[in-house]
């Protein structure tokens, strides 16, 4: 890129967001580095003592500035990245505002080494918290070398805001990751107070770099995802079921290339994992989203910290989309849960007697053997895997209409008429009879609203419904949203409703307490407004409670409609349906390997 600097003006340069650019030593890394990458580099070199505020140096082998630019780099609103107001609309550098450098250079003891490739002879300048002391030229290579020493030193309000050298430095090695990860075809070479921190060559694609930074584990936690919509592209990772933080800080969010934070995005993500974590919970993701710049706002914040979507709808629904589908495939992999028994064909021919009799119970208690297990004959497992593997045609079809990703399950009994014991062949599966019904009724009160199916239930008989004026107001407020899952109400005037429809999956005799139920469980919340996904999340507590004993016949449905289920493997409040207790966990236990 050549570089011509401009200084914009006013008619641009005041439609640029304004406000402080540099609040710490991070920000001004951030601003080094962004000017590098727009500069072309592949690679860069970061020096840094006492957290920044002693000197943050980037050295780059980009483009480099031509002489007069040097100086024009260090004036207000002097960029060579834009000339006109409609340029803002379609940004594709990291810079725009031409604010940075002087910014930096008036609040630091500044110096810009820089040539460019025509030029023979490089530039030095020295600016010493805003007056340009000196400028002479000098022999460098070629690139920009800008040194940043005593951040703040002629603004001590503002050190005194500073946090730790600790925090500060966490920013900056947190920032550096960030922007690493995102350019990975550029190497890096940090330096923090004389030591080698990494050395990362440029690599052909993010994982490795995501690996070096945040270990193999971290990376393991994570999935790949991978969408295109309507000119959107997706990719990156995202944690898989089961790893979530306590913050969003991990959800490293990048347009175009550029970190962002996106309330759009954030709310995709949200909307994608809503039914599989805890409230309160964040997935860590690294997300890449790319598209035309021209549909991208980010002229919003004087930092370049957010960015705002020209068609917000689109491109949320477009990201949980990505994710969704993400986190389907990582489960038909990750869960190494296969049989070789189907289940269908052990549920059906299973001799296992659910109905112990008290006396038959009793004699397991005295035998020592768990009260509520029964066990299957080891004989009978055997009988029944010959028979699977040498039958032409089974008795009983194979083709089980559960996705491959669920394990096949063979029922070995039940504990404490809570948990449903079963067996597969990575070893011992137990299933929380209540999260997994959880799971069901949430799936079904949401999907049938999703495709429109008939999700009204009439009442034969409307029920009346007393409640506190709160409560009416939260109903009326939220009637679209409970209307969308099939309850309708309508108000009778002081604290009384109506309950004219339940949505299709719920019986009719339960109505008064199903309503309370739901009400209740948002009353603790506070209640606020609520989505469908939340009306359904509680809607679905309604469930099978622990402790209700389930019948053979029971327990075969449940497993069958939970392992069709798009996320099977956790209750919509984010507790495991299932756990599963290898074979290898076993042996190490008993002590046997
Ligand atoms: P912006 O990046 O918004 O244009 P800056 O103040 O960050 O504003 O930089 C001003 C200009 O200085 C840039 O537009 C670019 O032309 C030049 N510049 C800054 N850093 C570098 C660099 N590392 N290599 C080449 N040119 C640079
Ligand atoms: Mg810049």
């Amino acid at each position: 890129m050549p570089n011509k600097i401009i200084i914009l003006p006013d008619s641009v340069s005041n439609k640029i967001a304004a406000g402080e650019v540099i609040e710490r030593p991070a920000s001004v890394l951030k601003e080094l580095l962004e000017n590098s990458l727009d500069a072309g580099a592949s690679n860069i070199n970061i020096l840094i003592e006492s957290a920044g505020i002693k000197l943050i140096s980037v050295a780059d082998d980009g483009c480099g500035m031509s002489p007069d630019d040097s100086l024009l780099c260090i004036e207000p609103h002097a960029t060579s990245k834009l000339s006109t107001a409609e340029d803002l609309n379609n940004i594709s550098t990291f810079g725009f505002r031409g604010e940075a450098l002087p910014s930096i250079a008036s609040v630091s003891k500044f110096r810009l080494r820089t040539r460019n490739s025509d030029a023979e002879e490089g530039s030095e300048i020295y600016v010493d918290g805003g007056k340009i002391i000196e400028a002479k030229p000098v022999g460098c290579a070629k690139g920009t070398e800008i040194s940043v020493r005593e951040l703040f030193f002629n603004v001590p309000a503002r050190r005194k805001f500073l946090h730790s050298l600790q925090t500060e430095e966490k920013h900056i090695i947190e920032l550096i990751y960030t922007i690493a990860i995102a350019n990975f075809a550029v190497s890096f070479n940090f330096h923090c107070d004389g030591k080698n921190i990494f050395r990362s060559p440029a690599s052909e694609t993010m994982k490795p770099r995501i690996i070096e930074f945040f270990g193999k584990s971290y990376m393991n936690g994570l999935t790949e995802v991978e969408y295109e919509e309507s000119g959107i592209e997706i990719y990156g990772f995202t944690a898989k079921h089961g790893i979530t933080r306590a913050s969003r800080r991990e959800q490293r969010i990048f347009v175009n290339g550029r970190p962002a934070e996106s309330p759009v995005v954030f709310a995709a993500i949200k909307d994608a994992y809503a039914s599989i974590i805890p409230a309160g919970r964040y997935p860590p993701v690294i997300l890449f989203i790319k598209t035309n710049p021209i549909r991208v706002d980010v002229n919003v914040h004087p930092a370049k910290k957010e960015v705002r979507f020209r068609e917000p709808a689109l491109f949320r629904n477009a990201i949980e989309k990505a994710i969704r589908e993400a986190l389907r495939n990582s489960q038909s992999s990750s869960v190494n849960l296969s049989s070789q028994i189907p289940l269908k064909q052990l549920l059906n021919a299973s001799l296992v007697n659910y109905d112990a009799d008290e006396k038959e119970k009793k004699r397991n208690i005295e035998n020592n053997i768990l009260p509520g297990l029964e066990i299957l004959p080891q004989q009978k497992i055997n009988e029944l895997a010959t028979e699977e593997k040498t039958s032409q045609t089974p008795k009983i079809s194979t083709q089980i209409s559960t996705e491959e990703r669920f394990p096949h399950l063979r029922i070995i009994g039940n504990l404490d008429s809570t948990y449903i014991l079963a067996s597969c062949s990575d070893g011992l599966v137990i299933i929380d009879q209540h999260a997994a019904h959880e799971r069901i009724l949430f799936e079904k009160i949401l999907s049938a609203s999703q495709k429109k199916d008939e999700v009204f239930q009439k009442l034969l008989i409307p029920v009346t419904i007393e409640l506190s004026g709160a409560e009416i107001q939260f109903i009326t407020k939220n009637s679209d949203e409970f209307k969308k899952l099939g309850f309708e109400f309508e108000n009778f005037g002081g604290n009384t409703v109506i309950v004219r429809s339940i949505p299709i999956i719920f019986q009719q005799d339960n109505v008064v307490s199903l309503i309370h139920d739901i009400i209740d469980r948002f009353s603790s919340e506070g209640l606020a407004k609520a989505t469908p996904v939340d009306i359904a999340k509680k809607a679905c507590k309604f469930a099978v409670k622990a402790h209700d004993d389930l019948k053979t016949p029971e327990i075969e449905n449940l497993i069958q409609q939970l392992s069709s289920c798009e996320m099977p493997f956790c209750c919509p409040h984010g507790r495991p349906t299932i756990i599963n207790i290898s074979h290898s966990e076993l042996k190490r236990r008993f002590g046997r390997t």
